[in-house]
């Protein structure tokens, strides 16, 4: 499917993801294969700041991706959590006794492209929708997507990784910015003017992919 046929929603769908360069790992037996502070705090920042301070975003993930956070770290705070799950039919079903403590703050969906319609049209308080993992849902995201936001990683340590985008689909679809400014331009509204990081034995940059016209 090329971009000309997704969908297209009015608020911003944007995947964000932390890599492994060149293959675009992403994570290994249900985790990530990492530990970066730094990131993970660039994560909260971007995933949370929004322009307008009546709106929040919203993150959309896989049911596998939200048993890898920590029961005492989810919800995400200040973020409306969408968990996907084809095993349950309804848009709510049945929450566990752990999320009904912040009931307000999480949402289950049997389809990403559901989701994302319900986000976009009955959600007037969510500014961007942003899917947060893991492969299976980031691999079915990009035609719904204008733009990826990538922390690209390179380490000399050797890694092992069973987890990775579909860089052929990525190429196909979206290009990277080579202007440091569009980058800025997308995150103006955090903190966040350099790109590049070292944390100990890793070097990270984070980039923008914007959809090829
Ligand atoms: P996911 O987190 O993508 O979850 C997969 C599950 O989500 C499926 O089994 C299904 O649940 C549900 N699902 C997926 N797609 C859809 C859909 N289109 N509609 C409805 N439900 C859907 O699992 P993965 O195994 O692919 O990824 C997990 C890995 O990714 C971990 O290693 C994690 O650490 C890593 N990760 C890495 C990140 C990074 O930035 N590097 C960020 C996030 C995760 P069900 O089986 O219930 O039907």
């Amino acid at each position: 499917m090329s971009s000309s046929t997704s969908l297209k929603f009015s608020k911003p769908v944007v995947p964000i993801v932390a890599c492994l360069m060149p293959e675009f790992g992403i994570g290994f037996k249900g985790k990530l294969p990492w530990r970066l502070k730094q990131e993970m705090k660039y994560f909260k920042d971007i995933t949370t700041k929004t322009l307008d301070s009546n709106k929040r975003n919203a993150v959309l993930m896989g049911r596998k991706t939200w048993l890898s956070i920590p029961p005492k770290f989810r919800p995400l705070p200040g973020r409306l959590n969408v968990v996907l799950s084809r095993s349950n039919p309804e848009w709510e079903f049945t929450q566990t006794e752990e999320e009904e403590k912040d009931e307000k703050n999480v949402v289950h969906a049997n389809s990403i492209e559901f989701a994302l319609k319900k986000l976009d049209t009955e959600y007037d308080d969510i500014e961007r929708i942003y899917i947060i993992g893991g492969g299976e849902v980031y691999n079915s995201s990009y035609n719904y997507c204008s733009h990826l936001l990538v922390t690209e990683i390179n380490t000399e340590k050797a890694l092992q990784m069973d987890t990775f985008l579909d860089t052929n689909k990525i190429n196909e679809l979206f290009e990277k910015s080579d202007d440091l400014k569009d980058w800025q331009k997308f995150v103006s509204h955090t903190p966040y003017t350099e790109n590049k990081v070292t944390e100990g034995e890793y070097n990270y940059s984070y980039q923008l992919y914007t959809k090829k016209k």
